[in-house]
């Protein structure tokens, strides 16, 4: 079954309405009548769907990672993926960075804006999030513990707490140990394979009857909840963003798309936009993995065994839209403080955003938790961040679309390649 048209079509007109709607609805957000509406139908269809997909992650993560090394077959050559996997997410986060430095060197969107650091918004976020704990716990959690907590001491609860990195680890022993027994096996890989069946029947049948709507009623209830009015005092910093995240888009992705996969990149975004769309509309790339896995496979003809394996890893470790906001958040608010970052800085900054994009869990808002790490790195007051929190939402939905898109076009180059290289092993045969 494939992800069509139609439902692509639904998807962007349910985004338009959305987006329509919520901001007609935020001129009058003080309205009874308009809070009720945002609360009890916009909010509630959106969450049910979040938690619909939400619902499937951790089996499609689990069975399609499993069934993806099996498929594999030869753990060395899974291992050659998986470095190849890594590299290109890295490769692609540090230009991400590099970008967003770029543009926002050039335009400038702190330029004049200094009274916005002695803003009564910076002063909360000192108090409720850096002393209150929770940037404080995530800025503490090193290099070292991310390192750690690949290999989960408790199955279960890595489940529990969707802790994708761990199920990722967890699946991946289980799909070595399959393969390595194969002739005891062959009853579980059917068992995986019927299981794999039900649950993208399931996401299928979500995607069907409730993404159009329940994408509706998540954009709109973010739309009515906008900082419209943070976004006139910040709209450079805004539109950097954005400049930074089509130009990561289109030269990036379509250079990667076109010349290394050798497909038209229309093509990709055209198939996958229904991915893109429920990526917009959740902000969580974890949510939205199901749906891209799916769309990725049907409608990219993404084979699984590489799909399974590439885009939840990235789903955690790569974020090239976050690594972009943290990137033009930082010259940002060097400029705010009057700080010149030097050559080495922004080394720095290329270096410890990469490595936050690895931390970054694919859910709302986590970017500008990390984006602490990257601005002590380089000396600036983290508490700025109380600054753009507001208008950050409306950011964290392109920018999530960005990491979804990054992840299923590395995807296709790795799967493009892979067939390549197995064509002409077969011809020289
Ligand atoms: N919402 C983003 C994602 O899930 C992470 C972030 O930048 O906050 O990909």
């Amino acid at each position: 079954m494939k992800v069509g048209n139609k439902l692509t079509i639904q998807i962007i007109t349910a985004l338009i309405l959305g987006i329509i709607v919520g901001s007609v609805f935020n001129l009058m957000a003080d309205q009874a009548w308009v809070q009720w509406i945002d609360r009890y139908i916009f909010n509630v269809v959106g969450q049910l769907f979040l938690n619909m997909i939400f619902m499937m992650v951790v089996p499609v993560v689990f069975i399609s990672i499993v069934l993806g090394v099996v498929n594999v077959g030869d753990p060395k050559m899974l291992g050659g993926i998986g470095i190849k996997t890594l590299a290109f997410y890295l490769v692609t986060t540090a230009l991400a960075i590099t970008i967003a430095m770029t543009v926002a060197n050039i335009l400038n969107p702190g330029e004049g804006q200094s009274p916005l650091l002695d803003s009564d918004e910076v002063s909360e976020y000192r108090e409720t999030e850096l002393e209150g704990g929770a940037t404080g716990e995530a800025i503490q959690q090193g290099f070292d513990q991310t390192l750690i907590n690949l290999v989960p001491t408790n199955v279960l609860e890595a489940m529990s707490t969707q802790n994708m990195l761990q199920i990722i680890t967890f699946a991946i022993f289980i799909g070595i140990a399959m393969i390595a027994i194969k002739d005891k096996t062959t009853g579980l890989v059917t068992l995986f394979e019927q299981a794999n069946e039900v649950v993208m029947w399931i996401v299928l049948a979500i995607m069907k009857y409730f993404a159009a709507i329940g994408a509706f009623g998540l954009v709109a209830t973010a739309f009515v909840q906008a900082g419209f009015g943070a976004i006139q005092q910040l709209g450079m910093y805004f539109l950097c963003v954005l400049l930074a995240l089509f130009i990561h888009f289109a030269i990036v992705y379509g250079s990667a798309v076109q010349f290394l996969a050798k497909k038209s990149f229309i093509w990709f975004i055209r198939n996958f936009a229904p991915a893109m769309g429920v990526a917009f509309s959740t902000s969580s790339s974890s949510a939205v993995l199901p749906i891209s896995l799916e769309t990725a496979q049907e409608n990219l003809k993404v084979r699984k065994s590489i799909s399974s394996f590439v885009q939840p890893l990235g789903s955690t470790i790569n974020m090239d839209g976050t690594a972009i906001m943290q990137g033009v958040a930082t010259v940002f608010i060097a400029q705010l403080s009057g700080v010149d970052l030097t050559i080495m800085q922004m080394i720095t900054v290329v270096i410890i955003a990469t490595i936050a994009s690895i931390g970054t869990a694919g859910v709302p808002g986590v970017g500008l938790v990390m984006l602490a790490m990257v601005l002590t790195a380089v000396g600036l007051d983290p508490a700025a961040i109380g600054i753009i929190i507001g208008i950050d939402r409306l950011l964290d939905m392109t920018r999530t679309m960005v990491n979804v898109t990054g992840d299923a076009a590395i995807a296709l180059v790795i799967n493009e390649q892979q067939t390549r290289r197995e064509e002409a092993g077969n011809s020289r045969t």
